[in-house]
């Protein structure tokens, strides 16, 4: 089979026997894919050090069954400030971990590989708080996946949420869901629920980037589809 390229980024690396790896990426051009790296963990020309929050250029060769065989992969943009900052890394855990869990295998979704890749670059960048970027991202991410949360006006009825007063929410059902409807098991306040559907950088209060990880997290779960392997597991 005739090799194939893309523009990709590291969603989860495993080992895999002694010297290999099984790194599952995601492409601009061909969606996620899981490919089997041989001899990736000792001294390879074929591979740059493959690690998450960089940009490769990877050819892989498709094979039987879900996995394709790396054949190459090269850095193209390498986030210096990433590796290193903690903070920064943990929020990139959370974009990585949504993105595992919500979308399919080898389906294209060049929109969020460009979400993603900007939300890297924002935070190597530095110019903004790296959690309020995964909050901004996780919200865009729902909405390209087909799960995006209703924060102003009832999942069910579609009437408007009412400003200043607290709200239950339902992860599962995808957003607020007003007390007429059955509400849900979740009360958010008007702020943090405005905040949440602001497309702005402006920083989140730690308390509602809090609350924004968290209503993501539970929406994701709620709607994982497993092809990708759930969302456990870190990114490295
Ligand atoms: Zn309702």
């Amino acid at each position: 089979m005739t090799p194939l390229s893309a523009g990709s980024l590291v969603l989860r690396k495993i080992p895999y026997q002694d010297a290999h790896l099984i790194v599952t990426w995601l492409t601009d051009s061909f969606g996620v894919i899981s490919t089997l790296a041989r001899h990736a963990r000792s001294s390879s020309k074929r591979f740059d050090a493959i690690e998450p929050v960089h940009t490769y250029r990877v050819s892989y060769r498709e094979g039987k069954g879900g996995l394709a065989a790396l054949i190459e992969a090269r850095l193209l943009t390498v986030r210096l400030r990433l590796t290193s900052d903690l903070e920064a890394l943990d929020a990139a855990g959370f974009v990585f971990r949504w993105a595992r869990a919500l979308l399919p295998a080898k389906t294209p979704e060049p929109e969020v590989f460009a979400l993603i890749v900007k939300f890297l670059d924002d935070v190597e960048g530095g110019h903004v708080d790296g959690k309020t970027c995964a909050v901004r991202t996780g919200i865009r991410l729902l909405e390209l996946s087909g799960y995006g949360l209703s924060l102003d006006a009832c999942v069910k009825c579609a009437r408007a949420r009412p400003s200043g007063r607290d709200a239950y929410v339902s992860p599962e059902a995808g957003g607020v869901v007003c007390r007429a409807c059955g509400g849900g098991r979740k009360v958010l306040d008007d702020g943090v629920l405005s905040a949440l559907r602001l497309a702005d950088e402006a920083p989140l209060s730690p308390d509602y980037v809090r609350a924004g990880l968290h209503l993501i997290d539970e929406t994701v779960n709620a709607h994982a589809s497993g092809g990708t392997g759930g969302t456990s597991g870190g990114t490295r």
